[in-house]
């Protein structure tokens, strides 16, 4: 890595918006429109820029300023573990300085891009990605009919975007409905959601811990005909109670996986996943950060799990996720929380045919708004210069 010393550090808050106010899950009330965002700009003493998703504050970034680039980088040109905490920004100035993509960086050396993954046309890598939006909108509805119907309408609205893969939040009887029309309610959606998108498309189930071991075999069971493709949360994670839900499950001859570890995850879960008890693991991609996803995937991967990681809610997520697939060969998914936030500029990303396409552009991809971005940065952020 060449020469490159920070001489400037900027922070800012941005704030964007879904285009539809995300519902309910299972145990929180309404997520709303606006995502909000804390983004990270580092720029080296020849003026070149990188800039991520950090909640790293100024003194903790006071350390970097002065340091050269090749001080934060480890012989392999990974994250050294001590600046872990400005992740996202410095894979991204690490892109710029090298002129290639995170993804192409992260990926091991010996191992190149997987072809498979390219579109045959272009040098874009194409991930599957799955539309997240898909929460409890329906609660104001007195019919099952009318909420299942809602759920479909707001799935076909992501199928006309390109998505082919769906992720429906259900567990409504554990707060926000009675216990049996929540549950009666979750399966009229799921197999509405199915009848919309066609036998093709995935469909994945997240209950956030709103379910039981029973009712979770009870929504399979009555969805067996949904092919669902995961059961996320379905109760705080137990290795004693997923064992028996993969024991049931093949006795029904039933094959969804589970997926589990977005949030509070059990310190045994990679044990569990290790021993068969989980299928996919969901770390949140900023809060367990992408150079230790590059460990956990390796680590998955020799225990044939999947990575599927979750980010709801950061609107940067949509990106960097997938940059991580040429790199862990288990990885399922990028979330896709439809969110557009002034100041960051995406245009270089589109979703097709159930994929992300991911530019072979220098870092991440992104690009700021210098106006909105500077604006930000005076009105509610901070700087440092060298
Ligand atoms: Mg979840």
């Amino acid at each position: 890595m060449e020469k490159a010393k920070i001489a400037r550090i900027e922070s800012a808050p941005l704030i964007g918006q879904r285009p539809r106010e995300a519902g309910n899950n299972s145990r929180l009330n309404i997520h709303g429109i606006d995502v909000h965002l804390q983004v990270m700009r580092l720029t080296t003493a020849d003026g070149a820029s990188g800039f991520g998703l950090c909640f790293a504050g100024r003194e903790e970034a006071r350390q970097l300023l002065g340091r050269d680039i090749s001080h934060l980088l480890t012989d392999d040109g990974r994250i050294a573990s001590a600046a872990r905490a400005f992740d996202f920004p410095l894979w991204d100035l690490a892109g710029v300085l090298r002129g290639a993509p995170a993804y192409a960086l992260a990926a091991p050396g010996d191992a190149p891009i997987i072809e498979p993954l390219r579109v045959p046309a272009g040098q874009c890598l194409r991930v599957p990605c799955y539309d997240t939006s898909l929460y409890m909108n329906d609660l104001g509805l007195d019919s099952h009919e009318a909420g299942a119907a809602l759920i479909a309408e707001h799935a076909r609205e992501g199928y006309e975007k390109n998505h082919r893969s769906f992720k429906i939040k259900v567990g409504r009887g554990a707060r926000h409905m009675p216990l049996e029309a929540g549950t009666a309610r979750d399966i009229a959606v799921i197999k509405a959601v199915r009848a919309a998108v066609g036998p093709e498309a995935g469909i994945m189930i997240d209950a956030n811990n709103g379910y039981n071991l029973n009712i979770a075999k009870r929504v399979l069971a009555e969805t067996a005909d949904c092919k669902l493709f995961w059961l996320e949360e379905a109760f705080q994670e137990d290795p004693e109670l997923y064992e028996e839900l993969h024991r049931w499950m093949a006795s029904e001859g039933l094959s969804v996986l589970i997926a589990d570890g977005e949030g509070w995850a059990a310190t045994a879960l990679m044990d569990w996943a290790r021993e068969g008890f989980v299928d996919v693991i969901q770390y949140d991609i900023f809060s367990h950060g992408f150079s230790h996803w590059l460990d956990t995937g390796a680590q998955l991967d020799d225990w044939s799990v999947r990575a599927a990681p979750h980010h709801y809610g950061r609107h940067l997520g949509n990106y960097v996720s997938g940059h991580l697939a040429p790199a862990v060969a288990g990885f399922t998914f990028v979330e896709w929380d439809e969110t557009s936030t002034p100041g960051i500029d995406a245009s270089a990303y589109r979703v097709e045919e159930g994929h992300v396409l991911i530019p072979d552009a220098p870092g991440f991809g992104l690009a700021l708004d210098e106006a909105v971005f500077r604006a930000a940065v005076k009105e509610g952020g901070w700087e440092l210069r060298l």
